[in-house]
């Protein structure tokens, strides 16, 4: 599709249903794989090599049916097919904007829905993917955060957004054909809805199968978890995933931040930034990214704008700040700043010596921008006392 096409929007309904009591084999670690194949009559001694060679057909060749294993002896293949199903979240609809942004609906298990991005760039494709269906923090400019938790996506169902946007973009390698080094889907953000921290295990063994070698393998530093401060989990996320950390900042005082990012009121900028400071893998190559979403009159003052260096510069964190203009969503209570108060802002960054990119807005025209991510199904806006409720919850 060229940047620029056509808005498009195709409805695309293929059914998939899970013939009963079958066991998906896609989100299982190598362990888990090898385990369940055991279960399921493969001899011990054959496990390890049965379970490196499913593995790359699911995720190094994008096979989806056992039949096409062909390494493996026919009747393995249908004892395989009687036990098991290899299974990725069904397209709903799938819209592609005027600068060739994708943005697709996915369906998962129980009619639940989550919206995946794909961003197509001069030398990158970045896949914004989701990690839960809604999110139980309610940050107050976000859309995503006005829809109530419903779930946390399976480890089958976050590796399985890489692996739709593989098929739609069509990049599955042919077996035999020269290798082509320039992917299309190159980069992974978890950016999209719901906060990844609080679904850590999935996340990190679906981020695990997308950098295993003999498949996706896609480089940790390729893959960005976006965090609002989950602080326990920082340092865990360095030790258990390894990929680069944005946080999702956007404030500099206590006072504010408590309000746009609400779990301020249980980890304070304080506590955030400590964690960030101890991040193992921060260093100059390896920079984290603070996001900050610059709203009118709220966070986007020239005192602000110095405050935030001071944060970064005390704690000594390796960082670039990003700069994200607010996506205005219907019945949104802020603004976006003006461009020439984003400018500003960024310099007094830059003038510090940090990078301060100005995030470009993409895919705007079909509501796939930041933070705009939110499924059709779940419209309705929360109640204060369901608000406070969860996160009570939370705490
Ligand atoms: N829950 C995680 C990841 C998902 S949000 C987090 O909060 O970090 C991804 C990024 O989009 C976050 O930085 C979030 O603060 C930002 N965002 C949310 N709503 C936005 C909006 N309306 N406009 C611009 N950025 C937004
Ligand atoms: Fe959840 Fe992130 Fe949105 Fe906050 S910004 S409500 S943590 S998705």
């Amino acid at each position: 599709m060229s940047p620029k096409a056509p808005i498009t929007q195709d409805v695309m309904t293929i059914p998939r249903k899970l013939p009963e009591g079958k066991i998906n084999l896609v989100g299982l670690t190598r362990d888990q794989l090898r385990e369940v194949l055991i279960e399921y009559g493969t001899p011990e001694k054959q496990a390890k090599m049965r379970t490196g060679q499913i593995w790359q057909w699911i995720y190094q060749w994008g096979v989806r049916d056992f039949a096409e294993m062909t390494n493996l002896a026919k009747a393995y293949r249908a004892q395989l097919d009687e036990n098991f199903v290899i299974e990725i979240p069904e397209v709903v609809t799938r819209q592609v904007s005027e600068d060739g942004t994708r943005k697709y609906l996915c369906r998962i298990a129980g009619g639940h829905e989550v919206e995946v991005v794909y961003i197509p760039e001069e030398d990158r494709g970045t896949l914004c993917i989701s990690s839960q269906v809604g999110c139980t923090l309610t940050c107050s400019f976000c859309h995503t955060g006005t829809q109530k938790l419903v779930r946390n996506l399976t480890a089958a169902e976050i590796v399985g957004q890489v692996m739709m946007a593989r098929d739609d973009l069509e990049e599955w390698p042919v077996p035999g054909a020269p290798k082509d080094e320039t992917r299309l889907l190159s980069n992974i953000v978890l950016m999209g809805m719901g906060e990844p921290l609080y679904n850590f295990e999935n996340v990190r063994d679906a981020m695990k199968i997308a950098m295993d070698p003999e498949g996706i393998s896609l480089s940790r530093r390729r893959i960005t978890l976006s965090t609002s401060g989950v602080v326990p989990e920082i340092a865990r996320t360095a030790e258990e995933i390894g990929c680069l950390l944005a946080i999702s900042f956007h404030a500099t005082t206590d006072e504010t931040r408590d309000v746009l990012v609400p779990i301020n009121k249980r980890w304070n900028i304080e506590e955030l930034l400590q964690a960030l400071a101890s991040y193992p893998k921060a260093s100059n190559s390896e920079r984290i990214t603070f996001e900050y979403v610059m709203l009118d009159g709220v966070n986007d003052s020239d005192e602000d704008a110095h405050r935030l260096i001071d944060h970064i510069k005390r704690h000594n964190i390796p960082a670039k700040i990003n700069l994200i203009p607010f996506n205005e969503w219907p019945g949104a209570p802020y603004k976006r700043s003006s461009n020439n108060r984003i400018r500003a802002f960024a310099n007094i960054i830059y003038q510090a010596g940090y990078a301060s990119p100005i995030r470009k807005t993409r895919g705007e025209d079909i509501m796939a921008a930041c933070g705009q991510l939110k499924s059709a199904t779940e419209r309705a806006r929360k109640s204060r006392k369901q608000i406070e409720a969860e996160a009570g919850l939370q705490r």
